[in-house]
């Protein structure tokens, strides 16, 4: 069972404009159509299971379309689990957030270069509460592929937030910080939350870890706190999948990683369809 836990659609309607947006922004070429046919025909050629799909709302106004629009998504369940949109100025996250469980998303995707906010700001928690001891909270993590000058989501940030929401399920994208790894290994290895390798894999281009310290990372964390992710349209689902297969761990370990610990997280049933 493969489960990617990080990968990014858009309704059909708007999907070109936005990855040429985004290929624009930070440099790089999307290998795939990010819509629900051009998931499905990757995670095909890719033998991935399911698919996590993750949305940003970059303005307050976008957040209930964004998670309206999941909620048709999900009735492709188990293959696509969304997770809703929120931002740090939207109104009243309690009532959209119990909205979104009602309609049967399983968490939400922050994003804190787009969004402009600290994970331990206290203006976030109301959000944090909201999503109780059963949403998942995926934070977008570190430094961007393009640099920028300051980053919001570093990882002793993330770890304020476990030391005062300890129940909430956080993952932190990009294996806990992307390019802060020094910091991830001094805040976050060992802790309560997942880890995932969206966008992590040295390409050329973007060599800024090694193959040996993904690999100690994953180890020192432990296996079973790490999430398969890709950041597809942005990576290959088929060449990510065989990063993880080609890692020097043991299968059991590759399993878990692979799809195990995300069908625990997100409470996906393969075996059900
Ligand atoms: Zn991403």
């Amino acid at each position: 069972m493969i489960i990617d836990a990080h990968a990014h659609i858009f309704p059909d309607k708007i999907a070109s404009k936005a990855i040429a947006g985004l290929e624009q922004q930070y440099g790089v070429n999307a290998c795939g159509e990010a819509t629900v046919p051009g998931i499905r025909t990757s995670m095909q050629a890719a033998d991935v299971d399911a698919s996590v799909l993750l949305s940003i709302a970059t303005t307050p106004a976008q957040v209930e379309s964004i998670n309206n629009w999941l909620a048709e998504i999900s009735a492709y369940a188990p293959y696509f689990i969304g997770l809703g949109a929120m931002h740090p100025e939207y109104p009243h996250p309690e009532a959209e957030i119990r909205r979104m469980r009602e309609m049967g998303i399983k968490g939400i995707k922050l994003h804190s270069e787009f969004q402009h906010f600290y994970p331990d700001d206290e203006r976030m928690y109301p959000i944090y509460e909201a999503l109780s001891d059963d949403m998942v909270l995926v934070f977008h993590a570190g430094d961007e592929v393009t640099p920028v000058r300051h980053v919001h989501t570093n990882p002793d940030r993330i770890a304020s937030v476990l030391d005062s929401f300890p129940d909430l399920k956080v993952v932190a994208a990009h294996l806990g910080g992307y390019r802060c790894w020094d910091e991830v290994e001094r805040h976050l290895l060992g802790r309560d939350l997942y880890l995932d390798t969206a966008y992590v894999f040295p390409i050329p281009g973007h060599e800024h870890i090694t193959v040996e310290r993904i690999i100690d990372i994953m180890e020192a964390h432990g296996f079973g706190r790490i999430l398969f992710g890709t950041d597809y349209p942005f990576r290959d689902q088929r060449k990510e999948v065989a990063n993880i297969q080609g890692l020097d761990i043991d299968d059991r370990h590759k399993a878990l990683v692979l799809g195990e610990n995300a069908a625990a997280l997100f409470n996906i049933d393969m075996n059900g369809t």
